[in-house]
């Protein structure tokens, strides 16, 4: 367990705090979902509260080199915003460099320094040990509060820590950590695993780890239909991963084997194709017609899988159940998101981009115990992987 910002005395201190600012941006350079600003909002006021200096760095796209539409500026922007007039917030040009750590000594009590990407340089992800040290020259405190990153062992999340004289983790990390955390040690039973998404290989590890732990696991998406197909149940057209076929049954058995309910659609809403374009088209048994693909899950199994999160007492979710980015194909996704929302007595975790983003839309993020922030990093910190910027806060 690492330490944690209010743990740490900060008056005067430079605080270099790594937030993940990795938003979604229009082709305006318009942020359409802020959610990681407000998330990383608590530890930056704990910084201020505390009489220290917040100097923020994050990534922001995939830059190939200094990229303008990829600037931090429409964060900055949003963040004053969000702080609400008492404090300012000053943009820096670059993340490195005197002209910044000059900055960042002479911040005043009510300003924050938002570096320039992170990844305008590409020694940022090529951990470069130079970098690294440049960018702990801003600072007394590392604090690494970018949960959605922490997988990677960039020069911000993990080369830069051992030279920065006291390091912590912020409070964003503190809720995701105590949240999962929670789910893959000791979570409370009955414990239903929702998994969807759209390839079996993508969940493999998550699915091995967490199989003895949970009671149930419900099996929706794309990935349902490879589990189906090694059933023996004809599955059309729908997305299979043929290479994946002994896996799943081995999967299956282990599932038997542990005791483990692992639960497959009992019928479907399927489409000639993978979009709008296509039909939804209702087919009422597990069986798949050979021209038609699987979608989304079916009503039978909507209830069914409603029926066991009705009584769990903790839930994890990764994976929408189908092609939900199209509405036709987004009831069953719904239904779990309900399900959850509507279990008032579980704890109720969701990991994953695309399953935070379904939440999101259906606004039901407000009713859930946890929505992590972190794709990639929620799904190896529930495959039971050391995440590499945990480590270097050891
Ligand atoms: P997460 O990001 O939550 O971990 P994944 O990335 O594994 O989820 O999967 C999300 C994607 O899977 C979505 O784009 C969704 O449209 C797709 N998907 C789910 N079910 C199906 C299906 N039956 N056919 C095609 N795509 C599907
Ligand atoms: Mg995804």
């Amino acid at each position: 367990m690492p330490r944690y910002i209010d743990e740490l005395q900060l008056t005067g201190k430079r605080v270099f705090v790594r937030v993940d600012f990795n938003v979604p941006l229009d082709d305006a350079q318009q942020i359409t979902d802020d959610t990681r600003i407000r998330e990383a909002l608590p530890t930056i006021r704990k910084v201020l509260e505390g009489g220290g200096k917040p100097i923020l760095a994050s990534h922001l796209g995939r830059p190939k080199g200094v990229t303008p539409t990829l600037t931090l500026l429409p964060v900055a922007k949003r963040l004053a915003e969000l702080l609400g007039g008492t404090f300012e917030v000053l943009m820096a040009d670059d993340c490195i460099g005197e002209g910044v750590s000059k900055q960042a000594r002479d911040l005043k009590p009510t300003q924050v320094l938002l570096l320039e990407n992170l990844r305008f340089h590409k020694e940022e992800e090529a951990n470069d040990e130079a970098f690294a040290r440049q960018l702990a020259q801003h600072a007394d405190v590392y604090c690494n509060d970018a949960f959605g990153t922490a997988h990677r062992a960039h020069a911000s999340t993990a080369g830069m820590v051992p030279f920065v004289k006291e390091k912590c983790a912020g409070l964003l990390m503190r809720k995701e950590i105590e949240q999962l955390g929670r789910v893959v040690k000791n979570a409370a039973r009955p414990f239903v695993v929702v998994l969807g998404g759209s390839k079996v290989s993508d969940k493999i590890k998550v699915i091995e780890n967490l199989l003895p732990k949970c009671q149930t696991m419900l099996i929706g998406g794309a990935m349902a239909y490879t589990f189906l197909k090694a059933e023996g149940v004809e599955v059309g057209r729908s997305r299979v991963e043929e290479d994946k076929l002994p896996l799943a049954t081995r999967l299956i058995d282990t599932a038997k084997r542990l005791g483990v309910d692992l639960v497959l659609p009992v019928d479907h809403v399927c489409g000639t194709s993978p979009d709008e374009e296509s039909q939804a088209i209702d087919v009422l048994e597990r069986a798949i017609p050979k021209d038609l693909m699987g979608l989304d899950i079916g009503g039978k199994t909507r209830a069914l899988y409603t029926q066991h999160l009705r009584d769990a007492k903790t839930i994890l979710w990764n994976g929408p159940m189908g092609l939900f980015e199209v509405a036709k194909f987004a009831e069953g996704t719904k239904s779990v998101a309900v399900a959850m929302a509507n279990n008032g007595q579980a704890q109720t975790v969701i990991g994953g981009g695309d399953s935070a983003a379904a939440v999101n839309e259906f606004r039901l993020a407000d009713k859930m115990t946890h929505v992590s922030t972190g794709g990639g990093a929620s799904l190896e910190f529930l495959e039971g992987k050391a995440l590499p910027g945990l480590k270097a806060l050891e």
